[in-house]
């Protein structure tokens, strides 16, 4: 009789997860998939399971209702194909969704969002990460508004003419011709408010976050960030950060990257890579970036990686660091999927973000709550940006 009275406890709480899961608003704010698999000739209108984290099926497996996918290149284009590749890759996501009316729907506004879950369909929304993809253009920015980007991280890991980056910030130091936002860069995010396309600090340096959060009149957002006095790595918030956001109303979505997350990562990843110095070194010579690189080890020793991950309790830490901060009004989730080569040990792929919900009641959570971190805090974000309801 205890035993089916606990296997009824038991069941009522999964079932209890999972349907908050269904029924609450969930929005990722940062997936790399068009620039990590479609570009490179993957579809996600195919199985992709054990080739990247996310397809159209397991988005919808994984109760995603609203997916900010990322415009993404890195520093190697610049002037004359940064724009372009960027709008080849909108032009990949526009295709998909054309191709899949009864699944997916390109939204641009918050109103849209809400008649895309009520069709069940998957919102697809675009947020372009780094702002060398407007090649010091005004009119390019414009453009991505007009094609329905609706946020731009102001950097990547690489600079730009009018903003710096954590990572420059941090390893550059002194070398920098300037640190921060300069005029310019204060010009655009001005424009970013005036079209109504969110500020995405997510990458920044210090100085431009300060910069920027001075600078706009709108809630930012961190698209994919992580907490520093965790884990003090180059771009993760530090305290007065969060603190600067939670006063602007801003949202900060945490990355799901294990070496933002862990603190013990990066050491267990050395020892890894040590082991295949020499696959490293040959495709260094090959002119592969370090994510690229690392990224393609992982996928070959699937079996070591596995024991390098952290708990998916510790990503929860970060969100409740956040919350005992700011409150529980400015966090959410940006998972960072095909973008990273690592996540949680329970967070094999998208179709596991229930696992979060479950987790999150685990820790003491109301289901109110709950849905503010799942997807509603980043409705009011997005709300607050949004111009003349386009
Ligand atoms: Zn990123």
């Amino acid at each position: 009789m205890r035993l089916l009275l606990l296997f009824s406890i038991f069941l009522f709480s999964c079932q209890s997860y999972k349907s908050l899961h269904q029924k609450a608003i969930v929005v990722d704010t940062h997936n790399d998939v068009l620039s990590s698999a479609t570009m490179k000739g993957l579809n996600i209108e195919n199985d992709l399971t054990g080739k990247t984290h996310s397809d159209i099926a397991r988005f919808k497996k994984g109760g995603v209702d609203a997916q900010i996918f990322s415009i993404f290149c890195n520093e190697r284009f610049g002037k004359d194909t940064a724009y372009k590749f960027a709008n080849i890759e909108i032009d990949s996501l526009y295709a998909i969704v054309a191709r899949n009316p009864d699944k997916m729907m390109m939204v641009t506004n918050p109103l849209q969002l809400q008649q895309a879950i009520a069709q069940k369909k998957l919102a697809c929304l675009m947020g372009v990460e780094g702002g060398h993809m407007i090649e010091d253009n005004l009119s390019y920015l414009d453009a991505f508004y007009k094609r329905g980007v609706r946020y731009m991280t102001l950097t990547w890991n690489n600079s730009t003419s009018w903003a710096t980056s954590a990572l420059d910030e941090t390893t550059k130091k002194d070398s920098l011709v300037h640190k921060g936002l300069n005029a310019f860069g204060k010009n655009i995010v001005k424009r970013m408010n005036s079209l109504g396309m969110m500020v995405d600090i997510s990458h920044v340096g210090e100085q431009t976050f300060w910069d920027a959060i001075n600078t706009t009149t709108k809630p930012v957002i961190a698209s994919h960030s992580c907490v520093y006095n965790f884990n003090p790595v180059f771009r993760n918030l530090k305290d007065e950060q969060i603190k600067a956001i939670g006063k602007n109303g801003g949202v900060i979505h945490l990355n799901f990257f294990s070496l933002f997350l862990d603190s013990t990562f990066q050491k267990k990843a050395d020892k890894y890579s040590a082991l295949y110095k020499r696959e490293i070194d040959s495709l260094t010579i090959l002119k592969w970036a370090g994510y690229e690189i690392e990224g393609y080890l992982l996928a070959k020793y699937p079996e070591a990686a596995k024991n390098l991950k952290p708990p998916l309790s510790l990503l929860i830490d970060h969100i409740d660091y956040i919350v005992r901060l700011i409150g529980v009004d400015h966090v959410g989730l940006g998972s960072d999927f095909d973008g990273i080569s690592s996540a949680p040990k329970e967070l094999k792929d998208v179709t596991a973000m229930p696992l979060i919900t479950k987790a999150l009641l685990k820790r003491g959570y109301s289901k109110a709550d709950v849905r503010k971190i799942l997807g509603e805090n980043f409705i009011r974000v997005f709300t607050a940006n949004t111009v003349n309801g386009l």
